[in-house]
């Protein structure tokens, strides 16, 4: 996932050429390869070090691409695994169950595979989530505000769901331009 700013709106330019950062692609909707990210996630299992290589790999396009999260299927691989780095706190999830959503919040969404596009997407205010971290070993993240609707929006992509899909006010769906001053609401 990310936020619309000045700087993602940088990358969202750079993104109209195909995107190679940190050594994976970014698959976007307009891909050839899209239809990975509407398809359903299979479980990762044990974590070896090849998919301790790809979470390397994914955290390092996820900071390159200025983004908040990013998920397995966004760079080619359907397994259920993501990356998120919000407030300067980096979490890496393999095999995430949300386990409780209490509350609502609405802000406005991005995300790399969908260049360009915003939209306000209602998510759950906080989540529980229970997965495993990149060593492995069984990790609890309870989380609130933006790193809960981060979380959100990256199971999501595990499901074959996009935010677009979640937006309830179609009108406010639009192209990023530079005159937007979206800012996340939390
Ligand atoms: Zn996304």
């Amino acid at each position: 996932m990310s936020i619309p700013s000045t700087s993602s709106r940088r990358i969202f330019t750079a993104f109209r050429t195909p995107p190679r950062l940190g050594g994976v692609e970014i698959i976007t909707v307009d891909s050839p390869k899209a239809g990975i990210l509407r398809r359903r996630a299979k479980p990762v299992g044990r974590v070896t070090t090849e998919v301790q290589r790809l979470v390397g790999a994914m955290i390092a396009a996820m900071e390159d691409a200025s983004g908040l999260g990013l998920a397995a299927p966004q760079v080619g691989v359907s397994k259920r695994l993501f990356v998120a780095k919000v407030e300067e706190q980096l979490h890496v999830v393999v095999d995430p169950t949300i386990v409780k959503r209490e509350g609502e919040q609405r802000a406005t969404e991005a995300c790399l595979s969908i260049p360009g596009i915003v939209g306000e997407v209602p998510r759950a205010a906080r989540v529980v989530l229970k997965g495993k971290n990149r060593r492995g070993r069984g990790i609890t993240v309870d989380a609130e505000g933006l790193l809960a609707r981060v979380i959100q929006h990256e199971v999501d992509h595990l499901d074959g769901i996009l935010f677009l899909d979640r937006v309830i006010d179609r009108t406010t769906i639009h192209e990023v331009t530079d005159d937007d001053e979206v800012t996340p609401a939390e």
